[in-house]
């Protein structure tokens, strides 16, 4: 039994926790029990009644959660259906105003929603405010872009007609999301989706239901105080049956999916059979690069935060270093004295920086990880173990380092848990062709201070992920930027720059204002 284990509570963490959710949850205005289900009229879900968990002590938090149903969902997307109409003949702008003011609202909540992040994710109360930030932020983004939503005049080739693009909203968006960032992923999709005319059904993980009940209170609350049918944006959050329901549905016209590659898969397959779109974040295996004359404090600083931050648990998490052999023990060396300084234990507590895994079963996954890796001949360098000291319960583990071959096959999958692989390498091609050679294209990181190796790295033959970085760390995008990652990453993008175009259809439009009738490629059809 690999979950069996003692651990030492740490001091007073028990009693300090129930009094954080308990005066969050009156400033998000949660109940003892809520409801899962928000169908843009009443709050109301039919499904089992569960005790929301706190990672942190592994314990009930005091919260309960009654869940939503596939019958839930039906009546979620019947009245999202009924109110597009409604929203798609709203100018954008108008639709950004709302937006805007859904950013402003959050902004109010920064404070309690990262700590019910933490409290429920189990993420560290500053990672947990800059998740409720990057929905600002992209409320923000949304809220400009709504102004000016492009679409391109074409030069027609034929005398007195006019050509242009136009993107339409597609309808109704379904959007699923991951444990691991309950807040964001809804912010994403929701402020880009609706300044585009959507209206849409969501759906988080049963296991962070009290952050999207939070969330959703107050994306509602906005709706309603301007007068705008709240069925714009309604909400069920249930298990696998309700997520299922909504990726079979063709009333569905985008699935935005957050979560591993293997339910993304089986979603894809779906969403295509019915002829929808889906648009697929989904996990990656992120590798670090470093050349001889990287700066090494910055190495260090970012491998640290890429490997340990959210305790592992980030699609962008650093999970491979790749140092160039002169380096090499120079940063080994470097890292293991940082990673003997990182405090963990409750994430609320200042000062700590890696928290509970988010599941006992996530500790399962961690120990058989580090079997793994021994057997295929790694050497541990740091960590290794769960961590039964200061930790107030069962689902702590200590960042890990292995030294490993590049070969190895536990360097091809994705655990999402706090392990980092170190290799080494000789030259930049080599490199690259580790960085390119895991199945998922999600994140990458180089760093160098030459041109050539940037220019190289970031350039067609270079990395072939969604996301080439120089000198900074795999994780902690900035939403300006598109989103996403290549290959079995899925290929969406969501957030910045012209993600905006997913939730959209493409028109292209012809006018004639001439009294000919002159054919395109100059076909003679025949003359009256
Ligand atoms: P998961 O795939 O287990 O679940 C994701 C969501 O899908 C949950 O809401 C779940 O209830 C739902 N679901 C499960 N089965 C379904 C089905 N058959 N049909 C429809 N919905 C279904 O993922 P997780 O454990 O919650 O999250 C971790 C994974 O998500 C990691 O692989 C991580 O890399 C990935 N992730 C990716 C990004 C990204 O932007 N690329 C962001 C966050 C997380």
């Amino acid at each position: 039994m690999l979950r069996r284990c003692t651990y030492r509570l740490s001091n007073n963490s028990l009693p300090s926790l129930k009094s954080i959710l308990k005066s969050v949850a009156g400033e998000l205005q949660l109940d003892e029990v809520n409801a899962a289900c928000f169908d843009g009229k009443v709050w109301k879900a039919t499904g089992e009644t569960v005790n929301a968990m706190s990672p942190i002590d592994g314990n009930p938090s005091g919260l309960r959660v009654q869940l939503a149903t596939p019958a839930d969902y039906e009546r979620c997307i019947t009245n999202a259906k009924a109110a597009q109409r409604e929203w798609q003949l709203t100018p954008a702008p108008v639709r950004g105003e709302i937006v805007r003011q859904i950013g402003e609202e959050l902004r109010k909540y920064l404070n309690p929603l990262g700590k019910l992040l933490a409290i429920e994710v189990g993420k560290i109360f500053p990672e947990g405010v800059g998740e409720v930030q990057e929905y600002v932020d992209v409320c923000d983004f949304a809220c400009g872009l709504s102004r000016q939503i492009p679409g391109q005049v074409i030069p027609s080739e034929r005398k007195g007609h006019f050509m242009m693009e136009q993107w339409h909203p597609l309808g109704t968006v379904g959007i699923i999301a991951a444990f691991n960032f309950p807040v964001a992923v809804a912010g994403w999709n929701t402020a880009i989706s609706m300044i585009c005319g959507n209206t849409q059904v969501w759906k988080g993980s049963p296991t962070t239901s009290l952050c999207s009940i939070a969330t959703q209170k107050i994306v509602t609350r906005v709706l309603e105080r301007n007068n705008i049918n709240p069925a714009i944006a309604t909400f069920a959050n249930g298990g696998v049956d309700v997520g299922q329901a909504m990726v079979r549905d063709p009333r569905v016209n985008l699935v935005s999916f957050t979560g591993s590659c293997q339910i993304g898969n089986e979603v894809a397959k779906v969403v295509a059979g019915r002829f929808g779109k889906s648009l697929l974040e989904l996990g990656g295996n992120n590798a670090i690069l470093v050349m001889p004359d990287a700066d090494l404090r910055l190495v260090v600083r970012s491998v640290l935060f890429g490997a340990v931050g959210t305790a592992g648990q980030r699609c962008t998490t650093c999970r491979r270093l790749y140092l160039h052999e002169d380096i090499h023990d120079e940063v080994m060396a470097r890292l293991k004295e940082c990673y003997k300084q990182v405090k963990i234990g409750d994430p609320t507590q200042t000062g700590v920086l890696c928290g509970p895994l988010h599941t006992i079963n996530a500790v399962d996954a961690f120990l058989e990880a580090v079997e793994k890796a021994k057997a295929e001949g790694g050497q541990l360098q740091i960590g290794g173990e769960r961590q039964h000291i200061g930790v107030p319960g069962p689902n702590y583990v200590q960042p890990t380092i292995f030294s490993i071959s590049p070969n190895a096959k536990c360097v091809q999958h994705e655990v999402f848990v706090p392990i980092l692989y170190v290799m080494k390498f000789k030259t930049l091609e080599e490199a690259i062709g580790y960085n390119n050679s895991v199945e998922q294209g999600l994140s990458s990181a180089l760093f160098t201070k030459n041109i050539q190796n940037i220019m190289t790295w970031t350039g067609p033959r270079g990395s072939d992920c969604g996301i080439v970085n120089v000198n900074i760390p795999t994780n902690g995008a900035e939403i300006g930027g598109a989103f996403g990652g290549e290959k079995a990453t899925g290929g969406g993008r969501e957030s910045g720059s012209d993600s905006w175009k997913q939730y959209c259809r493409r028109v292209s439009t012809t006018i004639n204002y001439s009294d000919s009738l002159p054919l395109a490629q100059g076909i003679d059809f025949g003359s009256s």
